[in-house]
């Protein structure tokens, strides 16, 4: 069904390596998914949002296909899944994994992600591990606020 022969189509073709260095099967769906978030502005998106999108360029998918693919995606560590609470709701962002760790400040106004790393905050949680002699997997950072230039 979804077959194929996508290797010379320009927008395809990063996303096609991307699926294969993943050991994902290059579908259409993997591919339209994974170029909205290529080519996605703000770079944290939901389900809902990629879905929206894809309706809007006319294609033909539903929103389960979204999530499952998302799904894949995160398996494969292709993307990465935040939840970021705004407007009083929970919501599930993907990003792309890029593969630098950087944490989050998410405005409860409006839903505005600005991302951000600092060295003397990774370099304390390190120690305060140590200090607790505890091995750190990962961690997520995400301050809940508001933008004082917001509207
Ligand atoms: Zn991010």
């Amino acid at each position: 069904m979804y077959i194929v022969n996508l290797i010379n189509d320009n927008i395809a073709n990063m996303s096609n390596i991307e699926l294969k260095n993943a050991g994902l099967k290059i579908t259409l769906p993997r591919v339209k998914i994974l170029s909205k978030l290529e080519n996605a502005e703000k770079h944290h998106l939901s389900a809902e949002d990629i879905y929206k999108e894809l309706l809007n360029d006319g294609e033909v998918i539903s929103l389960a296909t979204v999530y499952r693919v998302l799904t894949q995606f995160e398996a494969a560590k292709i993307v990465i899944r935040h939840h970021f609470d705004s407007e009083g709701n929970s919501q599930a962002v993907f990003e792309l994994n890029h593969g630098d760790h950087h944490d989050h400040m998410v405005s409860v106004k409006t839903g505005k992600v600005v991302e951000f790393y600092d060295e003397i905050i990774e370099n304390r949680q390190k120690e305060i591990a140590k200090e607790h002699n505890f091995k750190i997997n990962d961690h997520s950072m995400i301050l809940y606020g508001e933008f004082l230039d917001e509207e």
